[in-house]
């Protein structure tokens, strides 16, 4: 059987899409496609018109929807509001950085809340929808601090490792279904989120943009360079073909060989 590449058709939501990795998935979906559904807890003309743009760019139809998901009921309604979900993509994502005897307890539940939880509300919310429509997609973003830890960054690493855990459990229940349920993990992808902390840290350790990219961002990632977001997007993409649909259950490291250190 031909191996079918194009995702016309379907609808992907994908969560925390206004920006970074979440933008970039939505793009290449779209550029694939499929019609898309953007999401951030904001309301703004710019969410609107970001869709709106994707939408002309591609021929697809593109919509935006606000849901905050750090609200299991806003989850829930983010998936009933887009009255389809071939594709669901959990992306929204948070980060804070302290030791643990100092982590305040309220970034905790916080980044719990976005990074974790929101991904088994929207699941929840979406297997009935993408097992009425007799095919699905579940792709959790998750990260190389999915499978390996970093100090300072424990809430965070909790998180994207009980997304990789949940992932596995989704594929488990839907494992005789033509759904399929797999985590990428991302290493260091340059985000504006990322390119926020490169002039601060070209202060603090007294260094050029070149030195803080290869010797404190890129430390651990041996390619010495970054992800981008067209690559998670195609890896995305890829997820979603046919040439996939027997992959579940598992993580794709797009990490420039981390997590083989
Ligand atoms: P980003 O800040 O550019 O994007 C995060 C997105 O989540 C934004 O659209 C933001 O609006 C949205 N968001 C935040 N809080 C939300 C909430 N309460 N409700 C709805 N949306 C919310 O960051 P990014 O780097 O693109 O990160 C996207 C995902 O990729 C995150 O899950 C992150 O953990 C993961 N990741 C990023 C990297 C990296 O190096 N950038 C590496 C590995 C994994």
């Amino acid at each position: 059987m031909a191996i079918t590449t194009s995702l016309a058709g379907k609808t992907a939501v994908i969560t925390g899409s206004n920006s970074g990795i979440g933008l970039g998935v939505a793009y290449e979906l779209a550029r694939a496609g499929a019609d898309v559904v953007l999401n951030s807890f904001t309301d703004r003309d710019e969410d609107h018109a970001l869709a709106a743009e994707i939408g002309k760019e591609f021929s697809i139809t593109a919509r935006y929807i606000k849901a905050d998901m750090s609200k299991g009921d806003e989850c829930r309604a983010l998936i009933e509001k887009a009255g389809a979900c071939d594709i669901l993509v959990n992306n929204a994502g948070i980060q804070h950085v302290a030791p643990i005897d100092e982590f305040p307890a309220e970034k905790w539940d916080a980044i719990i809340a976005i990074n974790m939880s929101s991904s088994f509300h929207t699941t929840a919310a979406a297997l009935p929808v993408m097992r009425a429509a007799g095919w699905g997609r579940v792709i959790n973003i998750a990260s190389a601090h999915g499978l390996t830890a970093s100090p300072f960054k424990s809430a965070y690493i909790a998180a994207k490792h009980g997304v990789v855990g949940l992932t596995k459990t989704t594929a488990l229940e839907t494992a005789e279904e033509p759904i399929t349920a797999n985590a990428i993990c991302p290493g260091y992808v340059l985000t504006p989120l990322v390119e926020a902390q490169i002039p601060d840290t070209m202060k603090e350790y007294n260094m050029t943009r070149e030195e803080v990219v290869k010797n404190v961002m890129l430390k651990r990632q041996p390619s010495k360079d970054f992800a981008t977001v067209e690559q998670l997007g195609g890896t995305t993409v890829f997820l979603c073909t046919d040439a996939a649909a027997q992959i579940t259950g598992t993580t794709i490291s797009v990490d420039g060989g981390w997590t083989a250190l």
